[in-house]
């Protein structure tokens, strides 16, 4: 078997006492497997020129790490990643900063990343890299002469090609995907949206039903929804409903039904719109006043970047005027929280409360609204209220799917989920929570890596085209 060498923005470094997150929990095994390298950046800004790769070896695999120059940090993850590249694959064309010397950049890190990384490589090696940050590392791979396998999956999502091609020099960023042999998507919109770019944009002829001619190779593009360990997060909620400090909070319910939010603060969760519909709910279900609490925990990120600071304040002003038009001296509906909480912490949360509020504008698959679902007294368990726009909206159905931009709609569902009569519940939650045993996540990273290892890296078809014709197949 092919030793595995995944490239990430971010390594996960076993450290003895970290909460692995989503992408380790899924990854580590499969590099224990076959042994092999995680290669990517440190999270630290070097003073002056950064030093050579740090090794840190443990289970057959070698974690391998940079630091950045600060403009590198600069450009490439504040700038042309987080301020371009976010927005417009999440389809805010209007929030994307693009400068041409992000952009060079963007090209410059992932060069460094390159030249890094090649020290490591051995011919057979699988290479696996993830998201936005590293989209042209297989073409630059590839112009070195490097012939591995090389597989990409994007986090987040992707949206059409009108959308795409908004991205200033696309052509570069966005066609580099080509190099790789298999390109995998969360959802099955993000991987057509891709499909129709490469058809209609790169100009590219298909080869079966989801690969392209592409040079003398040919590209494949897949579907491989990311999942949470769903049983070994049920276990973990039912655990963790019995701590102090969930029971803490339980207590400072006085009975009342717990709504729960949880969300980065980041302008794609629809963080505003929900509140809106929170207030609307209030507003035209007065009912229910005095007898919910609302809690919205949401952590802060990428503080240094305008929109997110932005969104902080708006955030903070709708807590504020709803909190002071229906607050009561004996009743506060929403507690807004910027602290981090452990996932244990979160699951015991999740269990607790009758109503999940997850309502993303768009959202590459969303965590959150599975753990809900996996971490749900099956007999007694909690309604999720799901933005139809998030990528797990596919595989829960079951939910209550909203459209976030709805405010009515949305506060009509929350009350829905609130009066909704157990057996139905329970019909609901049976349905989500057997689809996401179905796709667990401890299936995932072997499913991507087995399509890669049968997917061909050179293309038959295109061998036997001279090169002025491989050209003319490549613009269609
Ligand atoms: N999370 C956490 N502590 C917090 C908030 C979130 O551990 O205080 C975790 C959450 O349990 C989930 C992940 O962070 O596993 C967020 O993933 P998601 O796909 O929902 O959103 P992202 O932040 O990746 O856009």
């Amino acid at each position: 078997m092919s030793r595995l060498v995944v490239v990430s923005n971010r390594v996960g470094i076993p450290d003895g006492n970290a909460r692995a997150g989503g992408l380790e929990v899924a990854i580590r095994p499969a590099l224990k497997k076959r042994g092999g390298i995680w290669f990517g950046w440190s999270g630290k800004v070097a003073d002056g020129t950064p030093g050579p790769a740090k090794t840190v070896h443990q289970d057959k695999v070698d974690y391998v790490t940079v630091d950045l120059p600060q403009d590198d940090y600069d450009e490439f993850y504040n700038g042309f990643a987080n301020r371009v590249l976010w927005p417009i694959l999440h389809y805010r064309l209007d929030l994307a900063e693009f400068t041409r010397r992000d952009l060079s950049g963007y090209f410059r890190v992932n060069q460094f990343f390159v030249e890094n990384l090649e020290k490591f490589l051995r011919p057979d090696d699988v290479i696996w890299v993830h998201d936005y940050h590293l989209m042209p590392l297989a073409q630059m791979l590839r112009e070195r002469g490097h012939k591995n396998r090389l597989g990409f999956f994007l986090h987040i999502p992707c949206p059409p090609p009108e959308i795409l091609t908004g991205l200033p020099n696309h052509e570069r960023v966005v066609a580099g995907l080509c190099s790789y042999d298999l390109v995998g998507f969360q959802t099955e919109n993000d991987a057509n949206n891709f499909s129709r770019y490469l058809a209609n944009e790169v100009g590219l002829k298909r080869a079966g039903d989801s690969s392209f001619h592409y040079e003398d190779r040919s590209v494949t593009v897949g579907i491989f929804p990311v999942g949470v360990e769903t049983e070994a997060f049920s276990r973990m909620a039912a655990r963790a409903v019995g701590s102090q400090f969930v029971n803490k909070v339980m207590a400072s319910m006085s009975g009342r039904a717990l709504i729960i939010g949880v969300d980065r603060l980041d302008y794609s969760k629809g963080i505003p719109e929900r509140l809106n519909a929170f207030e609307r709910f209030l507003a035209n279900f007065a009912d229910w006043r005095g007898l919910v609490t609302y809690l919205q925990i949401t952590p802060r990120s990428r503080t240094d970047i305008r929109e997110y600071a932005d969104i902080g304040r708006l955030v903070g002003e709708a807590v504020g005027r709803i909190n002071g038009t229906f607050g009561e001296a004996s009743w506060t509906p929403l507690r807004y929280i910027n602290k981090a909480h452990s996932r244990t912490a979160l699951a015991g949360l999740y269990r607790s409360a009758r109503v999940g509020l997850v309502t993303p504008l768009r959202d590459g698959m969303n965590l959150v609204a599975k753990e809900y679902i996996a971490a749900q007294d099956a007999d007694d368990p909690g309604v999720l209220v799901l933005s139809r726009f998030a990528g797990a909206a596919r595989e829960c159905g079951a939910a209550l799917l909203v459209n976030p931009y709805d405010s009515e709609g949305v506060a009509i569902a929350i009350n829905r989920a609130l009066g909704m009569p157990v057996e139905e519940r329970r019909m609901r939650h049976q349905a989500n929570f057997a689809m996401l045993v179905k796709n667990d996540l401890s299936q995932w990273a072997e499913r991507f890596l087995g399509l890669l290892d049968g997917v061909s890296s050179t293309d038959p078809a295109a061998e036997m085209l001279d090169p002025p014709m491989r050209r003319i197949a490549r613009q269609g």
